[in-house]
């Protein structure tokens, strides 16, 4: 394992009787970088989590952090400190008393304790807040108060467990981007657990999508977004049109897929690829062009609006083909489609590279 990984984890596997809940997942995360684990409710997230923190013990496998083997280490000797979604700060005690508990514990002298929570105060954001009450707080500031907390500890590596997920839509908005700043400020590095793909997008440096207790499949949100590598991924990451068919050919590097309302198209394929087998097919809304003047070499086909999902600049069109199969088309924002109406037919078309076939 290279020296530059804060964390290094080989061929980790945890077994709860006969129920596999982490299946053999190895990965390295880089120091100073932003890592997220994203994958559906029960797929293994937070059982992997916790063996990193040391509160679970692995069935079998390896976990090192900063170079140093794991095995038989105490949770309270790892250099890792976890940040819950129910942030368990303590409501009796003011901002300044929740953060110097760990320090206390440490036997960290008073003087220094005064220093580094005015430090960390400072770089989450709540330089006056010291003596603030935690009743007194707005969600978003207890975020920052729960990492700062764990932050002043100094851990190599601070493991967040779906940390917005108590928050309201519009604050998870804003605290994504907040962790991301924060996280680029202290340097620290961040292992996020989530199954929200938007937050794992947004935030990390890479993702790993997670499904089953395994892993589907590792990279930076460019690459998960952009080219899947299994179906599970295509269809969790970002939205995608879904069409199921059979390949009737290949030509060159692209296979022909018969849909099964009767497209023939072109697509780009990923993985094994043979002729009469059944496949699926993932096309982005944003690749679909709404009557596209040059038609050279794109698949053509017509859909009927059925209502305009006006979302700002992701607003989309929910149209339908004759053969009733639903199609998201993204409204790019460099045009006018105001003459678009619910019921009109228009025609679209997308390049064969903009597909994926499984
Ligand atoms: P996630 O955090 O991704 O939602 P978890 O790691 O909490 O998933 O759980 C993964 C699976 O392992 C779930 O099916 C869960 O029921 C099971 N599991 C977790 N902890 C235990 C345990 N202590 N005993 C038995 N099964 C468990
Ligand atoms: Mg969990």
């Amino acid at each position: 394992p290279s020296m530059n990984n804060d964390l290094s984890v080989s061929n980790l596997v945890k077994k709860f009787g006969d129920f596999t809940a982490v299946d053999n997942v190895t990965f390295a995360v880089p120091q100073g970088s932003f890592f997220s684990i994203l994958g559906p409710s029960g797929c293994g997230k937070t059982t992997l989590l916790r063996m990193i923190a040391g509160f679970e013990e692995p069935t079998s496998g390896n976990i090192m952090i900063r170079g140093k083997d794991m095995a038989g280490v105490g949770p309270n000797l790892r250099p890792v400190n976890l940040v819950f979604q129910h942030l368990a700060l303590f409501p009796m005690m003011n901002v300044e008393e929740n953060i110097a508990f760990g320090l206390r514990r440490r036997k960290v002298d008073s003087a220094t304790i005064k220093k580094k929570i005015e430090a960390i105060l400072e770089r989450v954001g709540l330089p006056d807040y010291a003596k603030h009450q935690i009743g007194q707080l707005s969600g978003g500031q207890k975020q920052r108060v729960a990492i700062a907390r764990s932050l002043v500890l100094e851990p190599s590596v601070l493991l967040l467990d779906e940390p917005l997920g108590a928050l309201d839509l519009k604050l998870r908005e804003q605290m994504k981007v907040e962790l991301k700043k924060l996280q680029a400020k202290v340097g620290t590095t961040f292992v996020y657990i989530t199954h929200d793909q938007s937050e794992a997008l947004v935030m990390s440096d890479r993702v790993v999508v997670m499904n089953q207790g395994r892993f589907e499949q590792l990279g930076t949100p460019q690459e998960l977004y952009g080219q899947p590598l299994t179906p599970f991924v295509a269809q969790f990451v970002g939205d995608n049109n879904l069409w199921s068919g059979e390949i009737t050919e290949m030509s060159g590097a692209d296979a022909i897929i018969r849909t099964d309302e009767g497209f023939i198209f072109r697509s780009r394929v990923q993985g094994e690829v043979t002729v009469g087998r059944r496949a699926d097919l993932f096309l982005r809304p944003e690749t679909l062009r709404i009557q596209p003047e040059d038609k050279e070499g794109l698949n053509i086909f017509n859909v009927t609006v059925k209502t305009i999902l006006f979302d700002g600049a992701n607003s989309r069109l929910l149209t339908v083909t004759p053969e009733d199969h639903e199609l998201l088309v993204a409204l790019p924002q460099n045009r006018r489609f105001d003459y678009i109406q619910p019921g009109q037919t228009i025609e679209v078309g997308w390049h064969p590279e903009a597909g994926v076939c499984f």
